[in-house]
Parts: structure tokens; C-alpha cells; sequence
């Protein structure tokens, strides 16, 4: 059976796991893996997560269609699988640099969408347009949990915990294709070493709070959010910064994070210390200069070079689409509309992509004929390298 080796367990290198054809064997290798310690080396823990309409480029008609198809799917569990945590939410969107919804590709796609009347703006806000609609939110750390469940459940499925600092370290699994899902990882593995990789530091804080019955956004000069997950708690952020890491919890982004919630939705006290906390979290995204990598190549790697298709799927956010809000440079917070966090939504249409990609490579017109000895080809034999038993790819 063809065997696809995935370094990943985040959202993505689970989510192409689980795309991949049933009869391929499918190794995932990962440092982190659902269920583990806390740890700031991966971001997928740390998600909000709701699903917003933007990507990681611009108006990307190949993530617009990833996105479509993303909340369908999401949909779809949000009606079949409750063990998922997926589950229907009215999403309410403010604008505060813009008063028109024009530039909103997904308009006409989300269910209930609605301009909302000027006296349903919240007057502390600056919010210059209002939308509502149906939108999706989950629980990270029980939606990871479902897609390993699915995965165990695989017998072609295996998991490998393993640090790899260069994919030279995989070639004894005998990968016939390698995916990498390493997130901000990609930015120091080796032969990979992104330059385009940037952590991207954000903040968030759980709180109790029943009564909030549905998410609410700001996008353009600031940049909040309130997602309840439909379990009593609810997350309030947000901050993006840019090139940061710290683990430590910042006590002013904090109190910023009540006041700009509370002018969201009132129930969320303004006052930090008046909030029911259930946890602060600090998570890492893998951001990426230019927006996600999704594309393959084929690397050489080991001593004897061997060629090995590599298909590359990280960088969920695009850190040079960032702004700046002049009156929170203190805070480094860094704004731009709907180019936040965006993995988990756009998670299966990456997978489905990924998969394609692969199956260039297996099934594919990529896949790697073997030269016929004979009158101007080369020999099968002089072609196979004896470190991976592998045909050059032609
Ligand atoms: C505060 C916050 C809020 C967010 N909110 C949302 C939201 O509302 N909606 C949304 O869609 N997204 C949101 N995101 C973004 C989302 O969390 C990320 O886009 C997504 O989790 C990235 O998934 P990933 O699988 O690409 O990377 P990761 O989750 O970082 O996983 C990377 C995997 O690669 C492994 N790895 C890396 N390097 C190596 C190595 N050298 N050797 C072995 N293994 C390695 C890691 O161990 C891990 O298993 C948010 C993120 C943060 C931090």
C-alpha cells in the first residue's frame, strides 16, 4: 500500500489524515499530539474557534471555494456529530472601517445573513455596520479528540511521537509521499526552513457566562471577538502579535480584552477582576509572510539524495496583511479584517486539496513511470536508490 507519512498532529495534519484514501497507509509523526500538556509548540489547542469568512490572502478564489466547502461540512457535523462540539451559532459582525458589506465574498453564502439596523449597534463601539448570521463555533480540545478517535479507528492509521528536526529523519519509514503540517515548526525544519514563518503571539481568556447565546466579532481598526461554545463558557480575545512568543500572561492585554468584549457584548463584565475566569490562554499561530503554503515539490533528501515528494500545508495567517491600531501600540496589536486565526476553517478544504496533491504523486500524472531500458532511456535499475527501494521521479 502506497505510504503517505504526515509530520503534524495539529488541525491540519490530522484533518489530511483523515482525507487521505482509505487504502494508502497513512504514518503520522508529531512532537505534540491531542491530549498532551499544555504547550505553546502548537497552536491548535489554543483556537477560539469560530468560523469567520476570511482567509489567509485576499479575494483567493482557491480558499474562498476551501472555505465554502469547510462550513458545509462543519454544518453537517453540527447536525450528526454532537461528540464533535461543532454546533450552530448567530454570529453578529461589526465593522468599524468600513459601512458597507460590498467586499464580503461570503455574503450571499451564510445562512440568515442580515444587515442589521443602526440602533442594534452596540454605542460604545465606533461599529459603523452591523451583519448577523449563522455561523459554527467548536471546542478545540474535543474536536481534536474526535478526529484521533476516527483516526484510531483506522487500521492503516499509525502515530509515531517523534521531533524532527530535518525530513531527512523519515526516510526509514519509506515515505512515498511526506506532508508537512508542521505549522511554525516549518520555519526551522530542515531542508524546509521557511523564511516566510512568523509566529504570531495571541491572548484569550474562558469565562463562565451562560447567558451569552451567540458570537459576536469587530474587524477593521480593532479587532475583538466573544465566542461562546455552547457549553456555559465563552472565549473573549483578542490580540495578534506579531513575531512574538512570550508564555507569560500579559496583565494589561487582559484588562483590554474585558473592556473592548464588555463594548461587544455587555454581559461580558468590563472589569477584569469582575470576570468568572475559567482559564487565560496564550497560543502561538503559524503565521506565514504572503499567506498559507499549500503546493508540493519534490526534496532530495538523505546522504544518497533521493528524490521524495513533500507536499507543504502551514501558515494559516498572513502576517503582511496585518495593521496597526495607532491607540494600542503599547499592546502590539495587530488588526486586519478576517485574516485572524483560520485553520480549523479552513482545515477539510486543505485536506481534500492535500489529498489531490498526494495522489499526483501515487495515482496521478505525477506519478513516477519508470524508464524502459532500451534505445535513448535509462535503465529501472539505475534509477532506484538502494537507501529507499524509490524510482527517480521523472
Ligand atoms: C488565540 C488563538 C485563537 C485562534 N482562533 C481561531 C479561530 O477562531 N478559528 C480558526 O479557524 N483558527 C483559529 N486559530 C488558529 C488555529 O489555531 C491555527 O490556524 C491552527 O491550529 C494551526 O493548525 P496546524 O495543524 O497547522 O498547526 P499546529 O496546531 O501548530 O500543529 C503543528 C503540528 O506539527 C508538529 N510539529 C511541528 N514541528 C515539528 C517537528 N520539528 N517535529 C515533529 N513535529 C512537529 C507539532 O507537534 C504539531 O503536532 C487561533 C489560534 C490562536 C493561537
Amino acid at each position: 500500500m502506497p505510504n503517505v507519512t504526515v509530520v503534524g498532529a495539529g488541525v491540519f495534519g490530522l484533518t489530511i489524515a483523515l482525507s487521505l484514501p482509505r487504502h494508502y497507509d497513512v504514518i503520522i509523526v508529531a512532537r505534540d499530539m491531542p491530549g498532551d500538556p499544555d504547550s505553546l509548540d502548537w497552536a491548535s489547542p489554543w483556537a477560539g474557534a469560530g468560523f469567520g469568512g476570511g482567509g489567509t490572502k485576499p479575494n483567493d478564489p482557491e480558499e474562498m471555494a476551501m472555505l465554502k466547502a469547510a462550513f458545509r461540512y462543519y454544518w453537517t457535523l453540527s447536525e450528526s456529530r454532537p461528540e464533535s462540539s461543532v454546533k450552530k451559532m448567530r454570529d453578529v459582525y461589526f465593522r468599524d472601517n468600513v459601512a458597507t458589506d460590498a467586499d464580503l465574498w461570503w455574503k450571499d453564502f451564510m445562512p440568515d445573513y442580515r444587515i442589521m439596523d443602526p440602533s442594534e449597534l452596540p454605542p460604545d463601539s465606533n461599529a459603523k455596520i452591523g451583519i448577523t448570521y449563522t455561523s459554527l463555533v467548536l471546542t478545540p480540545s474535543i474536536y481534536l479528540t474526535y478526529l484521533t478517535s476516527l483516526l484510531h479507528a483506522s487500521p492503516n492509521v499509525t502515530f509515531v511521537r517523534k521531533t524532527v528536526s530535518s525530513l531527512d529523519e523519515l526516510l526509514y519509514l519509506s515515505p512515498d509521499v511526506i506532508v508537512n503540517a508542521t505549522g511554525v515548526g516549518a520555519g526551522t525544519l530542515s531542508p524546509v526552513n521557511d523564511p516566510l514563518v512568523e509566529p504570531v503571539r495571541g491572548q484569550t481568556i474562558v469565562i463562565r457566562q451562560p447567558a451569552i447565546d451567540h458570537m459576536t466579532l469587530r474587524s477593521g481598526i480593532d479587532y475583538c471577538y466573544v465566542i461562546p461554545r455552547g457549553d456555559g463558557t465563552a472565549v473573549i480575545g483578542g490580540i495578534k502579535e506579531h513575531g512574538k512568543t512570550s508564555p507569560e500572561v500579559n496583565p494589561e492585554i487582559r484588562k483590554d480584552i474585558a473592556f473592548r468584549a464588555n463594548q461587544l457584548d455587555p454581559r461580558v463584565p468590563a472589569n477584569v477582576d469582575a470576570l468568572d475566569v475559567v482559564r487565560d490562554i496564550v497560543g502561538i499561530r503559524p503565521g506565514r509572510k504572503g499567506g498559507m503554503r499549500l503546493e508540493a515539490e519534490i526534496l532530495q533528501l538523505g546522504a544518497n539524495k533521493v528524490n521524495v515528494p513533500v507536499v507543504h500545508a502551514y501558515g494559516q495567517f498572513s502576517c503582511d496583511s496585518l495593521g496597526h491600531h495607532p491607540s494600542l501600540t503599547s499592546l502590539d496589536c495587530l488588526v486586519f479584517p478576517g485574516a485572524g486565526g483560520t485553520g480549523y476553517a479552513l482545515s477539510p478544504g486543505v485536506g481534500r486539496k492535500v489529498a489531490l496533491l498526494v495522489d499526483d504523486f501515487i495515482m496521478g500524472d505525477k506519478f513516477p513511470v519508470p524508464r524502459m531500458a532500451g534505445k535513448g532511456t535509462t535503465a529501472v535499475a539505475s534509477t532506484v536508490s538502494e537507501e529507499k527501494g524509490r524510482c527517480e521521479v521523472m
